[in-house]
């Protein structure tokens, strides 16, 4: 596995790469990997003949009070990780060299990131389209892999390579989730014990609405009101949103038809966790 630290390297490695016909996968992440992220390297090993994985903790999408300082970094383990699934470019961007001193350009998706995790994390998600952008341009990938745990998120992006006609396909993947039906995440390293034991109550609430569409419920209030009640059993948890939305416009639906997004953010103790399931 070579391991690129430049922009430029990156940059001709990819175009050196297509120019002898080779599809390039791209898989972005800000490491500490588990197999979420190692989900989206199998399918793009599968899809693609060469794979690039980037591992950087991006400072532009953490507010001042969020924990960019302590996100958990691991590169030993996640190298290892990414050699063993026969990765063929580990790129570890340098901030300095992403965002020199003078840097002005920010690439902005209106309207998809003002509510859901956006209305928390107002600059949120123009750090993740602009570092996405500039990686894009770097690597120049045919197919870039993301997971639908970060469901606004890959939206946000589809929806940005698509107005900037960036010559990608935007591939999403299934959250890949514990035993216990927790969702995977970098984050759920902060959960002590107890937290740990509360947090599947997440899982089990979207779970719920899962079943009371099946069960023939249509009134989407209803369903949320069951699915806060059901959360709120659990005294360690507390929503920061709940919300029933078009998968495709992000907006909120009332009554259910077609397919229905029910996505949450709740804080664990400090950790703040997000997870949804498309229902229908
Ligand atoms: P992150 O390192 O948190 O920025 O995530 C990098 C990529 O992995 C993003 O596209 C995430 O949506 C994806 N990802 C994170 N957790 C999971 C998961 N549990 N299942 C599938 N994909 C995931």
């Amino acid at each position: 596995m070579r391991e690129i630290k430049r922009l430029r390297e990156m940059y001709l490695y990819s175009l050196k790469a297509k120019s002898h016909g080779k599809k390039v996968g791209f898989v972005p992440t800000m490491g500490a990997l588990h197999e979420g992220h190692l989900s989206l390297v199998e399918e793009a090993k599968r899809r693609c003949d060469i794979v690039v994985v980037s591992i950087f903790v991006n400072p532009l999408q953490f507010a001042p009070s969020e924990d960019f300082a302590r996100y958990p970094r691991n590169l030993r383990r996640d190298r290892q990780l990414l050699k063993n699934f026969g990765v063929d470019v580990l790129f570890l961007p340098d901030a300095g060299q992403l965002y020199p001193p003078g840097f002005k350009t920010f690439v902005e998706v209106e309207s998809l990131p003002k509510k859901m995790c956006g209305r928390t994390r107002p600059t949120h998600f123009r750090g993740v389209t602009t570092v996405v952008a500039k990686l894009f341009s770097l690597v120049n990938p045919d197919l870039a892999f993301f997971g639908e745990k970060d469901f606004q998120q890959q939206r946000i992006i589809r929806q940005m390579a698509a107005d900037l006609n960036l010559p990608v396909e935007v591939v999403a993947l299934p959250t890949v989730r514990e035993f216990d039906g927790l969702a995977m995440s970098s984050r759920n390293a902060y959960l002590n014990p107890r937290e740990r034991k509360a947090a599947p109550v997440l899982y089990r609430a979207l779970s719920l609405a899962q079943r009371e569409v099946q069960g023939g419920e249509r009134d989407v209030n209803k369903i949320l009101f069951r699915l806060r009640s059901l959360i709120g059993s659990e005294p360690l948890v507390r929503l920061d949103y709940l919300l029933a939305v078009d998968p495709e416009t992000l907006q909120e639906v009332k009554q259910f038809k077609g397919k229905v997004l029910f996505a949450l953010a709740a804080y664990i103790g400090k950790t703040r966790l997000i997870d949804n399931v498309v229902v229908g």
